[in-house]
């Protein structure tokens, strides 16, 4: 059984990590996201809406995905669940840097586990989640962006 961890923010969820996670899920038995709990700086979204949010994505026909919360060191929760591949997503170059350097540093926490990197669709790379949310405080239309539970919790924040 092939396992790997897909860990972010995900502040919200985009079309992009979805994207990420359907490409991971190819390769992979299992994918598990790990949604990061403690942000250097503050969420729109409690990590309980940004979990809430994942799993009402990924509902019963998307087997082999599974949503938690984590909080620390991502090599910590990675070898508590026995899971020795960190996914992550690049986009552009500029990506490239400050994952190179999580990558090599989680190696060296953790020669055991690996990082793999997926490129996003062309149409996603330039997508993001504080891309979106700015649009959606705008009020722009951001529905070619987000699955349409997430525009939705995204207007209510702006109505709150
Ligand atoms: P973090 O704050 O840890 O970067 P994010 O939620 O912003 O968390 O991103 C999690 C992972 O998903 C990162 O590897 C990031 O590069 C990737 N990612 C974010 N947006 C996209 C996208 N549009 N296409 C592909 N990968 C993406």
């Amino acid at each position: 059984m092939k396992k790997a961890i897909y860990a972010g923010s995900f502040d919200p969820i985009t079309n992009g990590h979805i994207d990420i996670v359907t490409r991971a899920r190819k390769m992979f038995d299992e994918v598990h996201i790990g949604v990061i709990h403690n942000l250097t700086k503050t969420p729109l979204f409690s990590i309980e809406e940004r979990i809430s949010l994942i799993k009402k994505v990924f509902t019963d026909n998307n087997q082999g995905v599974f949503v938690e919360g984590f909080s620390g060191l991502l090599i910590d929760y990675a070898e508590k669940k026995r899971i020795n591949t960190i996914i992550r997503g690049l986009r552009a170059v500029s990506d490239f840097d400050y994952e190179f350097q999580m990558a090599l540093t989680n190696r060296s926490l953790n020669p055991e586990i690996d990082t793999v990197f997926f490129m996003t669709d062309a149409k996603y790379s330039y997508l993001s989640s504080s891309l979106v949310k700015q649009l959606a405080h705008l009020k722009a239309n951001i529905q070619q962006f987000v699955p349409i539970c997430v525009s939705t919790a995204l207007n209510q924040k702006n109505y709150e």
